[in-house]
């Protein structure tokens, strides 16, 4: 919840646009080579080598996307870098540099805007990640973040939603639903407080549910991991939406079915227990649930020896025949089929 700040604030207007971007930019270092100019000119200069250049952005709208009675500012610097660079993960990529465009309403001090580029700068330090550029205006209300991140990939690793083919494993990486039942957490405590702004929020052996949801891990770790084995998967995505809707946006590109099991969903025990205190299934937290930002990739049944086992992910069903649907195989053998009932920006 928003602290009681005794500190003088900065108001915005007494810096101007400049003296705001000079104040917020200064203490970022370049870390890439192909970084050949950042922040100070007219366009940010980058060097191309053999590889493609990968590109993709997020825009976050205060109020649709993000809720600042309960998310500190850091944090949304922090998992606004790092649900972009997911995006270029995703593709077998390796993220370079970010871009950063802010608007602002007259509620925000200096202060508040550097606490949000703290989070940037640890995420880009994280991540190796260069901050090149932005734009800053001033907003009628809230705060709008847009980010674009820059990566890169050879052609030949590229890698799709089109290419999973029948057969294939389907593979998710660390656990699925910790992330919405964080919020639903959240939500709750928020309409205590609001009823009551003197009693304490209840969130006891609820960090890692709270985490995920508030500061979420991009995984670039998967990724190397993946290289180290030696397998690149024929398809993938990040699950931003949640793993029924990214599932059906594989098999809608890839022109195939798939099955996944329910007793082989990763579900942490956090997420089981939150869940159930606030009367969720599991299951439907895990396939439905956004903002896990794990990735969901599809890998040839000749890897299998290469990818059981290990730690980072899990083996959760296979690529069927086009026109077989897209089925969840539940605990007690029945099949029910998967439709996407995940996070929709349009569906408020
Ligand atoms: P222009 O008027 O040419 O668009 P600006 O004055 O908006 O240039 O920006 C000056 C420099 O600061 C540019 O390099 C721009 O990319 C960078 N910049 C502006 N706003 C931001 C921001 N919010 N975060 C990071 N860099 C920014
Ligand atoms: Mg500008």
């Amino acid at each position: 919840m928003e602290e009681n700040n005794e500190k003088k604030l900065t108001e915005l207007s007494q810096l101007g646009e400049f003296g705001l971007i000079d104040r917020i930019t200064k203490d970022f270092e370049i870390k890439n080579d192909s970084t050949i100019f950042g922040v100070g000119d007219d366009a940010a200069v980058v060097s191309q080598r053999e590889c493609e250049l990968l590109i993709t952005t997020d825009l976050l709208i205060e109020g649709i996307h993000f809720d600042l009675t309960y998310t500190p500012l850091k944090h949304l610097g922090y998992k606004a870098v790092a649900v972009n660079l997911s995006d270029v993960y995703a593709m077998n990529g390796t993220p370079k540099q970010i871009t950063v465009s802010i608007g602002l309403s007259s509620r925000f001090s200096l202060e508040a805007i550097e606490e949000l580029y703290a989070g940037i700068k640890l995420a880009c330090n994280r991540y190796g990640v260069d901050l090149i550029g932005g734009d800053t205006s001033s907003s009628q209300k809230g705060l709008i973040i847009s980010v674009t991140a820059l990566g890169e990939a050879k052609k030949e690793d590229i890698v799709y939603r089109h290419g999973a083919r029948e057969n294939d494993l389907i593979c998710v990486s660390g656990d699925l639903g910790g992330a919405f039942i964080g919020l639903q957490l959240l939500e709750r405590e928020k309409l205590v407080f609001m009823g009551n702004p003197k009693v304490q929020p209840k969130f006891e052996e609820r960090d890692y549910v709270l985490e995920r949801q508030l500061k979420p891990e991009a995984r670039g770790d998967v990724i190397a991991e993946l290289k180290k084995l030696g397998v690149k998967p024929t398809a993938m995505i990040d699950i931003s939406d949640g793993l029924s809707s990214e599932l059906l946006h594989i098999c809608e590109r890839s022109q195939i079915g798939c099955q996944v099991y329910e007793e082989r969903l990763p579900i942490d025990v956090q997420t089981i227990e939150a869940s159930e205190e606030m009367n969720y299934d599991p299951t439907i937290c895990a396939m439905n649930g956004g903002e896990d930002y794990e990735l969901l990739f599809t890998v040839s049944i000749a890897d299998f020896e290469k990818v059981k086992g290990n730690k980072l992910f899990s083996i959760i069903g296979h690529i069927t025949a086009y026109g077989s649907g897209a089925n969840l195989i539940s605990r007690d053998g029945t099949s029910v089929p998967i439709i996407a009932q995940g996070w929709n920006s349009f569906a408020q």
